[in-house]
């Protein structure tokens, strides 16, 4: 399909794909999670980017952060320190995990030509006051934002730039419940392409786009071909998973992804923000309700349950957990994720990975051995 492969040829170089809106007159503010209000950054008439790092080799960072942050912390200050990031007219650190936080004040020391915000969002978000305390930070980075773009973000904008990010997530929303229903319908690096090119794209662009793909395929299904031989139905855990050719090596394996739990995937997506609302308590809400990730807090167990209840949803036989090598949160919360699926019963994998895959070949025997291995 033409769209998805505008996708797959924007991620070829994302950074090029940004420098080009920069060049047409457009303000650009990068962003690092998935708890940076992009509706905020978008209200503003800026063009919110996530950065992930280009992945070069890492020489200029080393000065700064230790071998052992994550390489996505790592890569992009690399970046950053290059000039690779020139484009960007601000950045915004959303207060979650410690390579981020720290990330921020060595940004801010080092990246002068950037302005540069903080988004110090509540850690435990099922507390009383949580709602509030988020409300009123938003509100404080709604004014900054504006501040440091000179504009003044009005309730209209707000309200425009939450019906594009719904669209945005909803479009998203139904790709994902038709690749459960048919796992054939896309490879999953097609679904990976759509979710990464949403955080790129100029974000009237990824709407149209995505509605068309998900109305596409809900006309026409996989093409015609044929369903396949079954394959075993199983959901990625983690946080980003920036590699494509992992989907393909799990299909090649037998198994299909028919679910995610990872900030390159649902957590980008899931929850919409109500449109009738006022913009601020509304955009606070989707945060608040959304499925945590581990750098926050909602219950002991309340990543463990909805792994559970989304493996129990989309019948799935397995779960891989796919983690960056150095990611803190997420092995803090393997051990725990583990138990549980080991006491639901559901089998799993633990992958850990640099912004590298490992060779092909030991990558394969360990899928194939899964895959053959789970009912
Ligand atoms: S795991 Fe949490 S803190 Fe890390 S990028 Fe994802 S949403 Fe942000
Ligand atoms: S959540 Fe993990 S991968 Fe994401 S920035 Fe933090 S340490 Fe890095």
């Amino acid at each position: 399909m033409k769209q998805i492969e505008e996708c797959h040829e924007i991620l070829k170089d994302p950074d090029g794909y940004v420098r080009r809106l920069k060049e047409d007159g457009g303000r650009v503010v990068g962003t690092f999670c998935s708890y940076a209000p992009e509706e905020m950054i978008l209200a503003a008439g800026a063009h919110p980017y996530r950065l992930f790092g280009s992945g070069r080799k890492i020489r200029l960072a080393e000065a700064h952060l230790q071998t052992y942050c994550c390489s996505l912390v790592r890569g992009a200050l690399e970046d950053a320190l290059d000039g690779r990031l020139d484009f960007l007219d601000g950045v915004v650190f959303p207060h979650t995990c410690d390579s981020i936080q720290r990330l921020s004040d060595i940004w801010r020391l080092n990246i002068p030509a950037t302005f540069h915000l903080d988004v110090i969002l509540p850690v435990k978000l099922d507390t009383t006051g949580a709602r509030q305390y988020l409300i009123d930070v938003l509100n404080r980075f709604r004014a900054e934002r504006g501040e440091k773009l000179g504009v003044t973000i009005s309730d209209s904008d707000l309200a425009q730039a939450i019906g594009i990010m719904n669209r945005i997530r909803s479009a998203l929303a139904r790709i994902d419940v038709l690749r459960n229903g048919q796992p054939c319908i896309l490879p999953g690096s097609d679904f990976h392409a759509l979710v990464r090119a949403a955080m790129v794209l100029e974000r009237g662009r990824a709407a149209v786009l995505l509605e068309e793909v998900s109305a596409e395929l809900e006309k026409t299904g996989p093409g015609g071909a044929a369903p396949g031989p079954a394959r075993k139905r199983i959901i990625l855990s983690g946080g980003v998973c920036n590699h494509p050719d992992l989907y393909g090596f799990i299909e090649e394996a037998g198994g299909a992804v028919v679910g995610d739990d990872l900030c390159t995937g649902s957590r980008y997506f899931e929850g919409l923000i109500d449109g009738k609302a006022d913009p601020v308590t509304a955009i606070a809400g989707r945060y608040l309700e959304r499925v945590v990730c581990p750098a926050k807090h909602r219950g002991l167990t309340d990543r463990a349950d909805h792994l559970v209840q989304l493996v129990q949803q989309r019948r799935a036989q397995g779960v891989i957990f796919f983690l960056l090598k150095f990611c803190d949160p997420h092995a803090f919360d393997y051990p725990y994720l583990k138990e549980a699926m080991d006491k639901a019963g559901i089998p799993s994998l633990l992958m850990e990975v640099e912004d590298r895959l490992p060779a092909d070949g030991q990558l394969r025997t360990r899928f194939e051995a899964f895959v053959e291995m789970i009912q």
